[in-house]
């Protein structure tokens, strides 16, 4: 029995409901989905009637998976248009402009629709049509081979969107290598470090909708993290009253939106903090019973006062002194924001007290050396406010997600891979991705097998060049299949190009921490489930989407396959049917089995709609799990082992830690060392960073102390993005290149006319490695001292009419001359012939500059993230330059790469580990393998 309007409606949380309702008036009930009529646009002035069905599956557009709900053509079995799924508890029912534009990336006249085998050079552009089948069969070839020669760490899977909760990572895991590499490392690897040295989970869930104050480091309302689920409970917290403070030197949508704006310089963000900090410690507004009962204060005064008594009031006096000297004043000087303010805005936050919901995810901590400092100094705010998991405040986001187990867990990686977790970094949050083609340069070691999927490195990555020379390196990289749902820079230079599905043209399983929920959500191809709904019958996904478009389940399970046809490398076991002992397991087995055993509550859910659980997140979409989830680090925990006094560890019968004993209870506590929130972190005092083991200021690399201003430098900032662009994947949306095609330098106006520049004006940006050109735009939305250019532009191809969308990019030239190299467009985007009669009628040009070209890897000795901000000097534009002219020498990039080398600190650490045993990582491996020498 389908859901009703009204059980829709009630299925919502109660104060949700006078925020849905006016939305959701526009929304078909689902008692229709299998047959919606509506009148058809192109039929105006008459009312012709076109009969939908509405099949749910999520946006893959960006990391918050939306629900999206397809509108297929019941005559044509294609679909129509995509609208917001109304049941998904992330979403609910809403939207950015990315979602529907789905529609344009499945209809794309430039996307790829067959697999392709280079028959040229590597990125010679020569291409040509191959079967799945022999695709398959070589890779697993090259596979089989480097697993039974014991070259497990040659075969390497590297990701940019997942899109999913752990499906790839358990192929991986099946073959038994450290193979995952990801993008985290230019993205959010600084804010995971941040909060995980805090508490052992490395991303906070904000609870917006019930907050009295909302702290936001970054633009959520137009890009942020989980953009349009956080976005529109940001404003029904601020409906209810919440204040909004929005820290950034740009004046974002979101800032525009705020109660309080701060744009402070760069990198003095974590000195504003502790500002904050010390005046809620120095006029005693902190929560002194969250504090001593959840910080590791004890831990704290034996390690740096032994003298000490241990008693939470000393505690409290040398936080006192400690923090003395991060006055209001300290951070006014640092970062440029009024003394007077920070003192008030300290005041609004001690006013919220447990209710202070605040996030960091990419930009100040994605943007400097010692970025993670910015989400350290600012959950220490939470910590001193005692808004940790509760109602309105700031949540670790394991107890905002839920992971459903598929029916086997293959075993641990028993090696360590190098190119991916290198020695320096022993604490780096994710692998060092971005790295590799320096690594490879240093002979570190070579690939037999690269995958890259859904990723695009020479164009995402700082050092685009530098992936280049490493990809055309066949001693390097043996063999390259980029899995791609569209044309990229990176595909350019891949052996293979196959082409995997859109968000409406796979299947994957996702759970995000939107808000103080646990939801489980069901991405699945389209006309798959709308053939099956009305009973006909599909092989694979092949038979329903465009050309030989495949989805990457199925295509893992059967590459797994025909690694281990006969089972012999134990790896064929997992990928058999729980159904059908010694079989190949169907994508439909796969999920019907995790929805039957995995997800609780589900099976009733769909039992009392008349469906199976497999049927029910086919016409559903998402399933919420629970909700309402505050506090779960003070669960009791019954029968544990140990804990005779307050603060001691609790184990189970295995002596694994699962608790912590507070006033003569165990509690679960939270997954660090001490069971506490990590004031103090004895793992970074134990691996030789001990400055910087309790909340502190450490200067950026583009600290004001750094640029010159006779020489018109500048801190460039790269990391926003417009909100109606993605990373690879917008280049195929024609509406959204319509909305945004270009990427100007943001000045301030006194910034302009230092330099002799106006908007419009052609400025040539230097970097440390190169320079490119782009126009200024004069504004008073940045600060002074601060420039600002957009990512997600300057998509370019170097042939007319193939290697990346034509909405999109210019066709440039490049030249390389030893470690030299220079593009120059030679058009921008032009109206073509295509399928889509809206080619012709392209009418802008712009395509904006690839600025992360110029850019050097500077990562970060600790997070080990890629620190984007770039100390840049400014000059006119010379009369030879172009809009969109980029200069790099690589040999420079290298060097730099060392210089920021040579600030690591490499294990081994103590007891001779790579890494912190209690440190996670994704597709962790064995204990042993932690051990150098193992
Ligand atoms: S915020 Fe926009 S791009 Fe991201 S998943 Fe939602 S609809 Fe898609």
């Amino acid at each position: 029995m389908p859901f009703s309007q009204s059980d829709l409606m009630a299925s919502q949380h109660p104060a949700d409901r006078d925020i849905m309702q006016p939305g959701l008036a526009a929304y078909p009930p689902q008692a229709q989905w299998d047959d919606w009529t509506e009148f058809e646009s192109r039929g105006w002035p008459n009312r012709v009637e076109r009969r939908y069905a509405l099949v749910p599956t999520s946006c893959f557009n960006c990391e918050s998976a939306c629900g999206l709900l397809a509108y297929v053509d019941r005559e044509t079995e294609t679909i129509r248009k995509f609208e917001g799924n109304p049941l998904h508890p992330g979403s609910r029912g809403r939207n950015c402009a990315k979602g529907p534009a789905t529609l344009n990336q499945i209809q794309d006249p430039d996307r790829i629709l067959y697999p392709l085998r280079r028959n040229g050079a590597r990125g010679s552009g020569q291409w040509e049509r191959v079967s799945w089948d022999a695709a398959l069969d070589d890779m697993a070839a090259r596979i089989r081979t480097a697993l039974v020669e014991g070259r497990k760490q040659e075969i390497m899977y590297h990701v940019g969107r997942p899109g999913e909760d752990g499906y790839t990572n358990r192929v991986l895991q099946a073959w038994g290598v450290d193979g995952h590499n990801s993008h985290t490392n230019i993205c959010s690897a600084g804010a995971r470090a941040g909060y995980a040295f805090w508490m052992g989970i490395d991303r906070p869930s904000p609870d917006y909708a019930h907050a009295r104050v909302i702290l936001l480091v970054s633009a959520h309302l137009e890009s942020g993290h989980y953009f349009n689920p956080h976005a529109q409970r940001i404003l029904e917290g601020k409906r209810r009253g919440a204040k909004l403070i929005v820290m950034d030197p740009r004046l974002s949508n979101t800032a525009t939106h705020a109660d309080y704006w701060l744009p402070t310089h760069p990198g003095t963000e974590p000195a504003v903090f502790l500002a904050i900090a010390h005046v809620l410690i120095s006029e005693n507004r902190f929560n002194r019973d969250f504090v001593r009962r959840w910080v590791n204060w004890q831990d704290f005064l034996n390690a740096r006062y032994p003298d000490d008594d241990v008693t939470f009031d000393r505690f409290v006096q040398r936080l006192t002194e400690t923090y003395a000297p991060y006055s209001p004043e300290f951070a006014e000087a640092e970062a440029g924001i009024p003394a007077e303010t920070i003192r008030e805005i300290a005041r609004v936050i001690a006013g919220a007290g447990t209710a202070l919901a605040a996030h960091n995810w990419r930009a100040a901590a994605a943007g400097n050396l010692h970025g993670w400092t910015v989400a350290r100094c600012l959950f220490f705010l939470n910590v001193l406010t005692g808004s940790v998991s509760t109602k309105g405040g700031t949540t670790p986001n394991k107890y905002n997600k839920f992971v459903p187990k598929p029916h086997t867990s293959p075993p641990a990686p028993d090696h360590w891979n190098e190119l991916s977790w290198p020695r320096e970094f022993p604490l780096a949050h994710y692998e060092m991705s971005f790295l590799l083609p320096h690594f490879l340069r240093e002979g570190r070691g070579k690939l037999a097998m690269y995958f890259t999927r859904v990723y695009n490195p020479v164009w995402t990555n700082p050092d685009g060049f530098s992936w280049i020379e490493a990809l055309q390196n066949e001693q390097q990289v043996e063999c390259h299949a980029a899995l791609t749902p569209v044309w990229s820079e990176t595909a350019w230079y891949a052996d293979y190009v196959l082409p995997v599905g859109l968000g409406s043209e796979r299947h994957d399983l996702h759970s995000y921490e939107t808000h103080s929920s646990q939801w489980v959500g069901f991405r699945q191809p389209v006309l798959r489930a709308y053939r099956q709904r009305i009973g006909k019958e599909v092989h694979d996904t092949r038979d329903v989407n465009p050309g030989e478009v495949w989805e990457e389940n199925e295509l893992w399970i059967e590459l797994s396959w025909r690694i281990d046809p006969d089972g012999s490398l134990g790896i064929r076991k997992h990928f058999e049917s729980p159904y059908r002992p010694g079989e190949k397991i169907t994508i439909d087995e796969y999920y019907q089995w995790i929805f039957e055993q995995s997800v609780p509550g589900l099976p009733e859910a769909a039992q009392q709609q008349g469906l199976s659980p497999l049927e029910y997140m086919r016409r559903v979409g998402a399933f919420e799990v629970a909700r309402d989830i505050y506090e779960t680090h003070e669960t009791e925990v019954r029968d544990a082992r140990g804990a005779k006094a307050d603060g001691e560890i609790a184990t189970d019968a295995d002596g694994k830690a699962v608790g912590v004993r507070i006033d003569g209870v165990v509690r679960q506590g939270f997954p660090t060392p001490s069971r506490k929130l990590e004031f103090y972190s004895k793992t970074l005092e134990d691996w030789g960073w001990s400055d910087l083991a309790i909340p502190a200021y450490a200067r950026s690399h583009v600290a004001t102390a750094e640029l010159d201003g006779t020489r018109n430098e500048f801190c460039l900032i790269p990391t926003f993005r417009l909100p109606v662009l993605i990373h690879t994947r917008s280049a195929n949306a024609k509406w959204l290149n319509e909305i945004a095609h270009a990427n100007p330098l943001w000045m301030s106006l006194r910034d302009a006319q230092r330099v002799g520049v106006a908007t419009g004006d052609l400025v040539r940006v230097n970097t440390s490695i190169g320079y490119y050109v782009l126009r200024v735009w004069v504004t008073e939305g940045i600060r002074p001292g601060v420039v600002a250019c957009s990512h997600h532009m300057g998509r370019w191809r170097t042939t007319e009419n193939e290697g990346m969308s034509r909405w999109a990019s210019a066709k440039v030239t490049l030249e390389r001359n030893g470690s030299r190299w220079l593009m120059r467009k030679d058009h921008e985007v032009e109206p073509f012939a295509s399928s889509d009669a809206d080619s012709q009628r392209v009418w802008w040009h712009g395509t904006g500059v690839h600025q992360n070209l110029t850019f050097p890897v500077q990562p970060d000795p600790i997070s080990g993230a890629h620190a984007w901000h770039q100390k840049v000097s400014l000059e006119q534009g010379r009369p030879d330059d172009r809009e969109g002219d980029i200069s790099v020498d690589t040999d420079k990039s290298h060097a730099v790469y060392k210089e920021w080398m040579a600030r690591t600190h490499p294990a081994p650490g103590p007891g001779g580990l790579r890494r912190p045993e209690w440190l996670d990582r994704p597709l962790r491996p064995t204990a042993e393998a932690f051990r150098i020498g193992s």
